[in-house]
């Protein structure tokens, strides 16, 4: 709370307990203060009163005081929202309603909600009933910078008191806000098919039954999304025996119809006023269609129960990389470990290997660097050795590092043809071999290594003969071993990028033809190494199980010019 602000540490006096905490302590300190006046009380009740209020009475500034601190915008919009003379706004006929100032999201609202949005990586956010903006602002915070938050606000009033401090945060223009009846702004979201990762209901409690149903009935919740809903506590009414009040009685008649849908699952934290966690149950679908046409099998349900992109997901895997040091396989390490798997970053150079695994901790990816030279026998078996040694196994061996020299054919010599193959087609070949030796034992593993277009087209003007017919013998190389170990578990793809903005090709002789090679690419512009980022998750996930010795090229529609 903002002691500082004139008349504020009077008007926090006279506030009016809100939570079923502050009730509990109001109630506390009365009784504690009549034992404290009363002779004949005994001096274990006293002390246990004592005790009592101070547990409860110190729960709530200790949360505010521990939970990460508001970002400016936020204490202003706080400041501002608590200081405005709301009574005064509603005499001159500005605001529909009487609107108190309790209604605002506090600071450890604030910060749950944000929480929530990261737990559940939400992107698009609905908001049921804004007030001031502070529970919209504090989640747009936690929203990834393409996220949206509709805002549903039936006070233009506050809409206008809002936008100046939403304009001030770079995380305001993430929020729209709607103002008008939510239930008209609902049936315009569902009529234009939107869909949100998570529904924050905080509006008119008598309203709350049929905003739920609607945004459940309508599909405005996507599939794993969840609805949180405020003041589902209200002060303790919605368990009281003697509740009267109409919002109490309405919340918890909501309260109770939502444990009752056999299309959901709730919690309710008793945060402040009570926060309810609304998860949709994925396949309700038995109890909600009765005798339906629907086919209860893995295209719905999904394997083992896992919707196609958790499928797609690394987690608990172990993967190297070779040439991981920068360039294609610097973006292949980050997207294995952004998708769950562990890696080993193997390169030439040491340097190099040992920044990206800087790069990979610092996102979270637990990692290793490996210094190998991959035209080597004895470097290949040692990165192998290392990582067993290290993680217990390999899952997932992405075989990159490659060379490219440039020459005429006639001038070719035959030390730049046997350092091509050596490292491209040979090293390829060891790496395959002493991980698939590895994977062959455990019945499992996906190797995928990094080919070329030049495997399919002869790219030009460029002259790259040892290049590119040690790249056409990595996907011979692929297909062989992709048939051969299929059947014990083993999956061997390529990857064939076209021309990729890399180090690789701003060599001396290569940088001039960059606008040549333009010319001749569909798409219009040269590969960037996230364009293959996909490609090396999908071919190293589960549900690629069924492709083997596959050449994905990916290429911008070069090879088909
Ligand atoms: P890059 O030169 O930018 O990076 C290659 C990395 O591999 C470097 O860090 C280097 O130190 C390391 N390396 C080289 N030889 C090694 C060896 N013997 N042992 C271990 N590490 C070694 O290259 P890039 O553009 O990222 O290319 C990666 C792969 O993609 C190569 O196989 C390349 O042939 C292939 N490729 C690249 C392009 C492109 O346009 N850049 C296109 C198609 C295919």
């Amino acid at each position: 709370m903002e002691k500082e602000i004139d008349g504020e540490v009077e008007r926090e006096k006279q506030r009016v307990p809100d939570t079923p905490v502050e009730v509990l302590v109001e109630l506390l300190i009365k009784a504690n203060n009549i034992a404290a006046s009363t002779g004949n009380m005994p001096e274990e009740l006293k002390s246990h009163l004592q005790k009592a209020v101070d547990i409860a009475g110190g729960l709530d500034d200790y949360l505010d005081k521990i939970t990460t601190q508001e970002s400016e915008p936020l204490a202003e919009l706080y400041k501002k929202t608590i200081s405005h003379d709301w009574d005064h706004v509603h005499k001159e006929g500005k605001t529909l309603f009487r609107l108190p100032k309790e209604c605002i999201t506090g600071h450890v609202e604030g910060q749950t909600l944000k929480m929530l949005i990261h737990m559940s990586k939400a992107k698009r956010v609905l908001e049921i009933g804004m007030f001031t903006g502070y529970g919209a602002l504090s989640m747009a915070e936690g929203l990834p910078e393409d996220g949206l938050l509709i805002a549903c606000e039936i006070e233009p009033y506050l809409k206008d008191f809002a936008q100046p401090f939403f304009d001030k945060s770079p995380h305001g223009k993430k929020i729209t806000v709607k103002t008008g009846s939510a239930m008209a702004t609902l049936k315009e979201l569902a009529a234009a098919g939107e869909q949100f990762d998570m529904v924050f209901i905080d509006a008119d409690k008598n309203n709350y039954i049929n905003y739920y149903n609607f945004i459940l009935e309508n599909n405005l919740l996507r599939m794993q999304g969840v609805i949180c809903v405020d003041n589902s506590l209200f002060k303790g009414k919605v368990y009281l025996g003697d509740t009267t009040d109409g919002s109490g009685l309405a919340l918890r008649e909501f309260n109770q119809f939502v444990a009752d849908d056999p299309r959901v699952e709730q919690v309710i934290i008793p945060l402040r006023d009570g926060i309810s966690v609304i998860r949709r149950v994925p396949l309700a679908a038995e109890s909600s269609h009765g005798q339906s046409k629907i086919r209860d099998d893995e295209v719905f349900r999904g394997i083992n129960g896992r919707p196609i992109l958790d499928r797609m997901r690394l987690d608990g895997k172990v993967a190297y990389v070779t040439g991981a040091g920068q360039g294609i396989g610097r973006a292949f390490a980050h997207a294995l470990g952004e998708a769950g798997a562990k890696i080993a970053v193997v390169d030439l150079d040491p340097d190099r290997a040992e920044a990206v695994c800087e790069e990979l901790f610092l996102k979270g990816i637990n990692a290793f660097s490996i210094t190998a030279d991959i035209s080597k026998s004895d470097d290949v078996q040692r990165m192998i050795d290392s990582i067993v040694s290290k993680w217990g196994t390999i899952h997932i061996a992405c075989n990159n590092a490659g060379i490219n020299m440039n020459s005429a054919s006639e001038d070719t010599s035959l030390e730049e043809w046997d350092r091509t193959f050596n490292v491209n087609l040979r090293g390829t070949f060891m790496c395959c071999q002493a991980a698939g030796r590895v994977m062959l034992k455990q019945g499992y593993g996906k190797i995928i290594n990094t080919a070329s277009m030049a495997s399919l087209i002869v790219p030009h003007p460029q002259k790259q003969l040892s290049y590119n017919a040690s790249k056409a013998g990595v996907v011979k190389l692929t297909q062989t071993l992709g048939t051969e170990w299929i059947d014990r578990g083993v999956r061997v793809n390529c990857i064939s990028p076209g021309i990729v903005d890399t180090p690789l090709i701003h060599s001396e002789s290569l940088r001039p033809l960059v606008q040549r090679w333009l010319s001749d690419i569909p798409a219009g512009r040269l590969a960037q190494v996230t364009d293959l980022q996909a490609a090396v998750v999908f071919l190293a996930c589960d549900a690629s199980d069924y492709m083997t010795g596959h050449n994905l090229v990916i290429e911008g529609g070069q090879s088909l010019w």
